[in-house]
This record gives structure tokens, C-alpha cells and sequence, in this order.
């Protein structure tokens, strides 16, 4: 699976991705990745990208023909139109069904907006998927694409060395993770649930289901009304 981010600040998304399980996956060639920088593709002078928003209002508008551009560099090597992504506070919020679903494409790409975002017109021509990371407005798409490339490279296939780790977690149901413990067996006074001692399979997993839904309808009881809960 590959990557392809579409950002004017690549070595933010490039450094993130190199480390930690995202890089290994990287060295092993599970996945790939490729930051595509926008400005290279810009035909105005001085590498501008931007311009004021027609009808006024604050900050300044990514334009449409190097982000077209940037986007069609990746089109022609591949030879497809690939799934493409913007990353934006107007959309859904991104869930682990979105990750899953991502993980199956061959290439996807990631448009990061910025300034007071882009165009509306290349949008319209080359998107394909709207996702939002949050209720909240970050100052540019690239946090947002690592997020999504994080979440959806553990997704694919040999990504996280042990596969059940991926499968036995929050969102995986439309439950959160019931509580965990490691060594040792107590600290500062507080001891291990003893179930999780008693090496009984089904018991253990009995309790962890009872403590699941507990801190689900604790922390995120709208998750259990499986009506809201299509895109989880
Ligand atoms: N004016 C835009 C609005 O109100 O929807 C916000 C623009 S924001 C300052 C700049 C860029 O950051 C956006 O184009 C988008 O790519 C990215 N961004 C900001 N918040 C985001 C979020 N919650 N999820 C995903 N991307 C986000």
C-alpha cells in the first residue's frame, strides 16, 4: 500500500512516518510513502500558491492549479485516478471503519489544506473522500494525514507484529478496551485484577467484555446505540 501525501511542508509528514511501527513497516516494504510537495508544481513566480478568497473574507486560499497538478504527477505515474483524500474540519470525523477501509487500497492519496484551506474547484475534480480528525481547526492538513496514515497502516497486513493486536481494541466492536496491566503485580498498593491472574481463558475474557461495555457507557455511551454507530 501506498501513501501519497499532496502538502507544502513534506518533511513534517516524512519525519513523522519514518518512525516507530510506521517506519518499520516502511523499511520492510509493506508500505510505502511519498510526500509530494505541492509548490514544485506552481506555475506563478516566486513558488506562490495561494491568493485572496474571491468575495473577501480573512486569510488567503490555496489555488487549484498546483494542487491539480501535484495530483496529476501522482495519477501518471500510477496510472489511475487513486482514491484522494482532503483533510478538513468540514466533514465527518474519521473512524476506525474509515482506517480499515483505507488499508485496502493500493495507492491513496492525502491533500493537506492550508492557510483558510483551497479552492473549492480542484475539490470537485479530484477528491474523492472528506475527513475530518476532530471537532476542532488545526492550522494545516499535515497533523491530520499523519493521523490517517498512522491509523490505517496498522490496518495493513503485517504492519503490527502481533495481527491480534489490532483486532482486540477500542472501536474494533463498538466498544472502547477494557483496562490492562503489566508487571508488577503491585504498585504503589494497587494490585492486579485477580482474574487476570487466575489463568482461567473464559472467565478473563468475560471480565474484560463486563469492564468494556462499563467504560464505554462511562466515557462514550453514544457508541452502544448501534444507530449512531455506522461508521465505527
Ligand atoms: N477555513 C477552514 C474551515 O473553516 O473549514 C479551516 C482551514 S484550516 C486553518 C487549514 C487546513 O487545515 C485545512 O484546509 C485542512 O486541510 C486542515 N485542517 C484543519 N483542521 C482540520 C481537522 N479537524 N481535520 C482535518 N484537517 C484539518
Amino acid at each position: 500500500m501506498k501513501f501519497w501525501v499532496l502538502t507544502l511542508f513534506p518533511e513534517m509528514v516524512e519525519n513523522a512516518v519514518k518512525t516507530s511501527i510506521t517506519g518499520r513497516a516502511m523499511e520492510k516494504g509493506i508500505i510505502e510513502f511519498e510526500a509530494v510537495n505541492i509548490r514544485d508544481y506552481t506555475i506563478e513566480r516566486h513558488g506562490k500558491v495561494d491568493d485572496y478568497p474571491y468575495g473577501g473574507g480573512a486569510g488567503m486560499l490555496m489555488q487549484a492549479q498546483p494542487i491539480y497538478d501535484a495530483y496529476m504527477s501522482i495519477v501518471e505515474k500510477i496510472g489511475y485516478e487513486p482514491r484522494t483524500v482532503y483533510l478538513t474540519p468540514a466533514a465527518k470525523v474519521f473512524t476506525q471503519k474509515k482506517a480499515k477501509e483505507f488499508a485496502l487500497e493500493e495507492n491513496i492519496v492525502l491533500l493537506c489544506g492550508h492557510y483558510e484551506g483551497v479552492d473549492e474547484r480542484v475539490l470537485e475534480k479530484i477528491v474523492t473522500d472528506y475527513v475530518s480528525i476532530g471537532d476542532y481547526v488545526l492550522t494545516g492538513g499535515e497533523l491530520a494525514a499523519m493521523v490517517v496514515i498512522d491509523a490505517a497502516s496498522r490496518m495493513v497486513p503485517g504492519v503490527l507484529t502481533n495481527a491480534a493486536s489490532g483486532q482486540d481494541e477500542s472501536f474494533s466492536g463498538n466498544l472502547l478496551e477494557y483496562p490492562q496491566y503489566t508487571r508488577p503485580e503491585e504498585w504503589m498498593g494497587e494490585k492486579v485484577p485477580a482474574i487476570l491472574l487466575s489463568g482461567h481463558h473464559a472467565n478473563v475474557e468475560k471480565w474484560r467484555r463486563e469492564k468494556a461495555i462499563e467504560r464505554t457507557m462511562e466515557r462514550r455511551p453514544e457508541l452502544l446505540k448501534v444507530e449512531d454507530n455506522e461508521d465505527n
